[in-house]
């Protein structure tokens, strides 16, 4: 596999080094030099592939010769060991809920699988890979339980104290081994500084090997190609073929891999993208203006972002063409308000308690069926528990929320997290400390 930049597309890269960069030099993001198509009698014939078996065929389309098919198999097995179940609520809707591993949110797929490519690259010999990690709660608990006992690995997450939910806490924080949570007397943006500004210390840089857990490093966006194919195999066993995905979307990594599994053949009808009130994909496709905004603060807080980094990749994939863009991808914002009657609504009328991001997806997913009624399957992406997310949910919907089986183990292990001020002279002198 080879990568260009999106700023340079002359630009070429191997996996490995798109991997560990996670962004090239010039801002531009890595994407693949072709995208593969797959097999036609593989996607006729997916429903007899179980998910393990279509990530495996999907990443070695992609990766190709960089990693021995045997050793991705090996990857991919365990990365990916945990389901995502598709389950209609009625006849036309579904979701596919993508919450069932480690840290409940679907970016488990993501940072599980970038964690064992991360550790598959570094050789015996290579110093210890540090990963920094800033999170304003999901981000932080894929990537701890994805690195966690990962060989030749050490992740430094950065979280805002009183910030995250206690679920959330609990995944950053009781973790142990080669994981350690400091604990930011700040918000996510403080985190994020310190983290930024470590990257670019060339004298830190010296003395330590440090990488990020970027979203947008792209051994996080092939393994998100996964369950849109795993969806549509369980859809044609139920005899549906024609799908439209609905994806609640932030900084737009997880429809990006939709698209991206779309292009390498995936037959999908239409894709929705569900803002909150952070509209700038929305306003954009309305009328063709690109302005971010600062990001504004909403129940979907996971979605809170005001100018999302890997819309490029999707305007690169659909060679910056308005016109195409529209014809492939639909996108309506939300407000807290709409979020929270359509969290009310998913219980009253279907028993189905969804986060706040689920019921964005739902949302858009039902405005795009009312503007394009006909026969396909809606289906709506679930990104995470509800358990996650008690503040934004109404108390007489979450007292009914059932904790996945592993939570009470969780909330029984002891808080490990250092205090740390939002400076980064005291930051950079921890790292160097402890070494
Ligand atoms: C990260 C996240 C999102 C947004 O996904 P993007 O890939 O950034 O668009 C949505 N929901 C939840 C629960 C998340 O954690």
């Amino acid at each position: 596999m080879k990568l260009y930049s999106t700023n340079n597309k002359d630009l070429r890269v191997s996996f490995q080094e798109a991997v560990f960069n996670s962004l090239p030099a010039d801002r531009g993001l890595y994407m693949p030099e072709v995208i593969p198509q797959l097999d036609a009698a593989f996607i006729r014939n997916i429903q007899q592939y179980s998910l393990p078996e279509i990530a495996f065929e999907v990443s070695r389309a992609l990766i190709g010769d960089d990693i021995p098919a045997g050793d991705l198999k090996a990857i991919v097995a365990d990365a990916i060991n945990f389901d995502a179940p598709v389950k209609f609520l009625d006849a036309g809707t579904a979701v596919l809920e993508l919450f069932h591993g480690p840290s409940y949110a679907f970016k488990d797929f993501g940072a599980r699988f970038m964690s064992r490519v991360m550790g598959y690259f570094s050789r015996e010999g290579d110093a210890l890979l540090d990963v920094l990690v800033a999170t304003s709660g999901d981000t932080g608990g894929a990537v701890a339980s994805g690195f966690l006992g990962v060989e030749g690995t050490r992740v430094t997450i950065l979280y805002p104290k009183g910030k995250v939910s206690k679920v959330q806490e609990e995944q950053l924080t009781t973790n142990g081994q080669n994981i350690r949570a400091l604990e930011v007397n700040g918000t996510f943006d403080d985190c994020q500084m310190l983290v930024k500004t470590a990257f670019n210390d060339t004298e830190l840089n010296g003395e330590l090997r440090l990488t990020s857990a970027n979203s947008i490093n792209i051994a996080r966006l092939i393994p998100q190609t996964f369950y849109y194919f795993w969806a549509y195999a369980q859809l044609k066993t139920q005899g549906v073929n024609d799908v439209v995905f609905s994806v609640p979307s932030g900084n737009f990594g997880n429809i990006g891999a939709g698209l991206l599994a779309y292009k390498m053949g995936l037959p999908v009808k239409h894709f929705v993208a569900g803002t909150n009130v952070n509209d700038t994909v929305p306003r954009f496709l309305k009328d063709g203006r690109y302005e971010p905004r600062p990001s504004v603060q909403t129940l979907a807080n996971a979605m809170d972002v005001g100018n999302p980094s890997n819309w490029v990749r999707i305007q690169d994939m659909f060679d910056n063409d308005l016109q195409t863009l529209r014809n492939v991808i639909s996108s309506y914002t939300f407000t807290d308000e709409e979020t929270k009657k359509a969290m009310d609504s998913l219980y009253t009328t279907f028993g189905y308690i969804a986060c706040p991001h689920t019921a964005i997806a739902y949302l858009a997913a039902n405005a795009y069926k009312q503007a394009y009624p006909g026969e396909y399957a809606s289906v709506f992406l679930s990104t995470a528990h509800p358990c996650k997310f008690p503040e934004a949910i109404s108390s007489d919907v979450f007292e009914h929320v059932v904790l996945p089986k592993g939570a009470e183990v969780l909330a029984g292990k002891p808080k490990l997290a250092t205090p740390m001020e939002p400076d980064y002279a005291v930051f950079k002198a921890y790292l160097l400390q402890n070494k």
